[in-house]
Formats: structure tokens, C-alpha cells, sequence
């Protein structure tokens, strides 16, 4: 397939998004969170996990672990039992009794606000980041790529790549910042209705027109 200009991949890329927009009036960040504290307890645990999921061990959890202190020392095997349904919960619980020490002895007790200060913590990588800072301090430092961003990057034609920290740098060139956060929820409200992975809707799906995988996916 020849190498689609800049300029038309700008243009068609500000369509789709419009046209994303105008379908998923609604979409945001399904992870239910009061503070960014629990905020980042969520998104640790949505890993390999779906967001119903997290949110219904989230209700009992965050009623039992108030502040970072109370998951910190919570007796062994105890917090592994309270998160068990998420799935690869030892390595969870490891990473966030270590994600609430640092916090407490690092941070004054309170979740980070920059992309720096995040990236120290045990468990965080980019993607756990940009869901921290765009969705719970409203700053776009930066674009989350999951399953579903990555694979519409894809068949979009957004990026050639696979490693999502370059899928991740291709979205960000095409977006205007203020953006950023939404520009994910809209791919995932969309890889989840139309374009799923094993069977995308491309008939019936509002931004066919515009897409390069139609009908091939
Ligand atoms: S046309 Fe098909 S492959 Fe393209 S975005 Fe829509 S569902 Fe996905």
C-alpha cells in the first residue's frame, strides 16, 4: 500500500476523530474512582482484567484500605486475598503495598502529579501514567495505548508500529494535546462496539469511509 501523505493522514485522522466523538458522546474512563489515590489502586489491578471486574473488588477494597498507609501494612496474604479476582494477584499486591510506601515515605503521603514522580513507582509503567494523569489531575502528558488503541492504531493506519510507546508518539503527532485523554477513551469505546479483535462490525461501523482495513481486518 503506498505511503499515505502527511497531510492526508492529518486530515483524515481530525474526521475519524469527529466522527468518534459525535458516536461516543459519553466515553470516558470506565475504572469508577473518588481521588487519584484510587485512581492508581485501579488501574494497577485492571491489569490482564476487565473494568467491571476491577470496580466491583474495588467497591469492598477502598471501604476496607482507606490511604496508602492501610494497604502498606496489611498483614501477608491478606490484600493478596482481597484482589484475588483480578487475577496475578501476588505480583499486584506486591507492587502496590511498594506503590503506598513510596508514596507515604517519598511523597508526603500523596499520589504524584507528573509523569517523572509516577514512573518511580513499583507497578507503573507509561500506560498506568498517562491513566493516573489524564483521568484522575486532567493532564495530558501523554496518550494511554492498550489492547484496543493499539490494535485501531493499526487498522486505522495511525501508526505502522507495534511497540506502543512509538504507537504512542504517532498519536500524539496527529492530536491536538487537549485531546490526548479523550483520543483513548474514543478508541476503546470504539474497539469494544464496532472494531473488536476477533470480528470488527466494518458494515455497520460509522467510520468505514475512513478506514484503510475496512472489510480487510
Ligand atoms: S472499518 Fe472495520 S477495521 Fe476499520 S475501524 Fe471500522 S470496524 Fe475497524
Amino acid at each position: 500500500m503506498a505511503k499515505e501523505s502527511k497531510e492526508n493522514l492529518a486530515r483524515r485522522f481530525g474526521k475519524v476523530y469527529a466522527i468518534l466523538e459525535k458516536t461516543y458522546p459519553d466515553a470516558k474512563c470506565r475504572l469508577e474512582h473518588g481521588n487519584p489515590f484510587e485512581m492508581l489502586i485501579a488501574t494497577i489491578l485492571s491489569a490482564q482484567c476487565t473494568d467491571e471486574r476491577v470496580n466491583i473488588v474495588c467497591k469492598s477494597l477502598f471501604r476496607k484500605y482507606r490511604c496508602p498507609a492501610d494497604f502498606a501494612a496489611s498483614p501477608p496474604g491478606q490484600l493478596e486475598n482481597d484482589i484475588r479476582s483480578t487475577g496475578f494477584f501476588n505480583n499486584k499486591a506486591k507492587n502496590i503495598r511498594g506503590a503506598c510506601s513510596k508514596i507515604i515515605g517519598e511523597f508526603g503521603g500523596k499520589v504524584p502529579d507528573t509523569m517523572e514522580q509516577l514512573l518511580t513507582l513499583p507497578g507503573v509503567a507509561r500506560k498506568t501514567a498517562n491513566v493516573v494523569l489524564g483521568n484522575a489531575f486532567g493532564k495530558n502528558e501523554g496518550i494511554v495505548v492498550d489492547t484496543h488503541v493499539l490494535r485501531l492504531a493499526g487498522r486505522f493506519g495511525f501508526s505502522r508500529h507495534a511497540d506502543p510507546v512509538k504507537i504512542e508518539q504517532d498519536l500524539m503527532a496527529l492530536c491536538p494535546r487537549k485531546n490526548w485523554a479523550l483520543l483513548s477513551h474514543l478508541l476503546i469505546f470504539h474497539g469494544r462496539a464496532y472494531c473488536t479483535a476477533r470480528k470488527p462490525d466494518c458494515p455497520e461501523c460509522p467510520a468505514s469511509k475512513l478506514c484503510p482495513s475496512a472489510g480487510k481486518a
